[in-house]
Formats: structure tokens, C-alpha cells, sequence
């Protein structure tokens, strides 16, 4: 990529990741130099909830923007696992959320789009592991310029529209500043690098709200309300149905699945799961 391409972090950000410093390197290195050796290729690292509230902004930015924040939060961890030679890549599990964040499924809307939640539930199915096309790389087929497109999961494939370097040398060939771009329309004119791609391994569960008393005696568990949720990388094979579990996620929203025309505008909810914490239930 291009130097214009990257984009240095926000001040924010800056913050951010300094607190996600402070919170690993202080709890977290014995851990990191224990997993030294192990041989997986991705290992789902587990952090208290109550640690990033107590770090200032990345507590407040963690509950308003969760994607992004762990983004910068997997960032520092790699970082601490190559400076301690783990060879793996890590996945940040937020485990133990405050009680503020348990929420019942039949209480999710659309304005809860990116928040976090937990919900007790009892997972009912899983699906077969599958993958999905993450990170696409393309490469113009004139001057073999490289773009990368982050992809959306059950979305339409992103592909690069016009190849910058290219342009340029077509308007240097103009010299016009004048140039009514409206009434170009250039064929895309990339392919796509197999081999460069990423790709993710997820599964989907199907869960049920459950409500039970104190002692974890089960009192009810929804026939109806059920939402599907992913999970992805190490959680991937890991889980059973069905199990009596505490799922930590992020709402999201979803095209429903029967659709069939990609421009439908209908919606449902799911949840990227972080984490699923099993709940001792007896019924
Ligand atoms: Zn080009």
C-alpha cells in the first residue's frame, strides 16, 4: 500500500492503546510467557471485564465502540506475544462483564446495533464450521499496484473500483484540472490474489433465553425467542449442544438470511460472540 493509505491512529486511539499497554503488561505477562512453546495457530486470550473499566478511556471506549477498541487491544497483544516469542495469533475473550450488560433476547432492537450484551441461554444447535473471506487482496493487471479490501461477513464482495497510481498517470497525460470525472466510468480493472486472502473459520449457534432462580435452577427456557449468533477462530469446534451458557457479545445487525435479492432491506439481529462462559444450570 501507498504511505497515503495508512492512517495514523487518532489521539484516541494513541489513548487507547497506551491503557491496553498498562492493562497487559501489568496483569498479563506471566500468562503471555507461559503460552511460550504452545503450537496453535490462534489462541483466545481471556480478559477480566474489570480490568479495561478501571483503565480510564479504554473502559468508556470499550463500551461505546467495542469493534474498534479490541482491534487496538489485539494490536498491543501482539505485540507482547512476539516480544515474548509466542507464535500465535492472538484473540482477546472479554470474560465477566458487569450485570449492566445482561440483557434478555426478546429485549434486542435495532438501536442496540453494536452494543455489547450478555444473555443466559441455553445453546440449542450449532452449525458445521465454515469460513468466510475476510481480507481480499487485489492487484491492478496494468501496473500491479496491490489494494486490500477488508470484507464484510453476508455481505457482497468489496472489490477496488479504480487503481490510483494508474489515474494518475492518466491525468498527468491531461493535464486539466478541469477534468469532469462524473463522465468516467472506468472498468474495474483488478484481480484477485488467491493466495494473499484471509479467510475465517465461524460457526453459527442458535440460542434460547432461559430464566432461572437463584440456586441456577432452570425455570424456563423461550421456545420461540431464539437468535443466531457467530462464532469465530478458537471458539470454532470448542463448543457442544446443547449447554447452559453465558454468551458475551456484540449485536449486530444481519440481511435476512432467505433473501433473494442482495438488495433487500430487511434485517435481523445477531451477535458476534466474544466470549461464552458456561453457567452451572441444573434443571
Ligand atoms: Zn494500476
Amino acid at each position: 500500500m501507498s504511505p497515503k493509505d495508512e492512517v495514523a491512529p487518532t489521539e484516541t486511539d494513541q489513548q487507547v492503546l497506551a491503557c491496553w499497554n498498562t492493562l497487559i503488561t501489568s496483569n498479563y505477562v506471566d500468562d503471555i510467557k507461559h503460552l511460550k512453546g504452545t503450537s496453535d495457530a490462534v489462541f483466545g486470550f481471556t480478559i477480566h471485564q474489570s480490568l479495561i473499566t478501571k483503565e480510564g478511556i479504554l473502559g468508556l471506549e470499550f463500551h461505546e465502540n467495542p469493534t474498534h477498541t479490541l482491534q487496538l487491544g489485539t494490536q498491543v497483544l501482539q505485540e507482547q506475544f512476539d516480544k515474548y516469542g509466542v507464535r500465535m495469533r492472538p484473540v482477546i475473550r472479554v470474560i465477566e462483564f458487569g450485570d449492566e450488560y445482561l440483557r434478555q433476547v426478546d429485549d434486542l432492537r435495532m438501536r442496540d446495533r453494536n452494543y455489547l450484551v450478555c444473555l443466559d441461554v441455553k445453546l440449542n444447535d450449532i452449525s458445521h464450521p465454515y469460513g468466510w473471506l475476510k481480507k481480499a487482496v487485489y492487484e491492478c493487471k496494468d501496473c500491479g499496484t496491490g489494494v486490500v479490501k477488508m470484507q464484510r461477513r453476508a455481505r457482497e464482495r468489496e472489490s477496488p473500483s479504480t487503481c490510483r497510481p494508474c489515474l494518475l498517470k492518466a491525468v498527468d497525460y491531461m493535464r486539466d484540472d478541469e477534468v469532469p470525472w462524473g463522465l468516467f466510468s472506468p472498468r474495474p480493472n483488478f484481480k484477485m490474489i488467491l493466495e494473499e486472502c484471509k479467510y475465517e473459520d465461524i460457526q453459527d449457534i442458535s440460542m434460547r433465553q432461559i430464566t432461572y432462580n437463584k440456586d441456577h435452577h432452570l425455570i424456563h427456557c423461550s421456545a420461540k425467542n431464539e437468535i443466531i449468533g457467530t462464532v469465530s477462530d478458537d471458539l470454532v469446534g470448542d463448543l457442544t449442544a446443547p449447554a447452559y451458557v453465558r454468551v458475551n457479545g456484540i449485536v449486530r445487525v444481519q440481511p435476512i438470511p432467505s433473501r433473494n435479492f442482495s438488495k433487500d432491506t430487511r434485517r435481523v439481529l445477531s451477535i458476534d460472540v466474544l466470549s461464552v462462559e458456561e453457567l452451572p444450570i441444573s434443571e
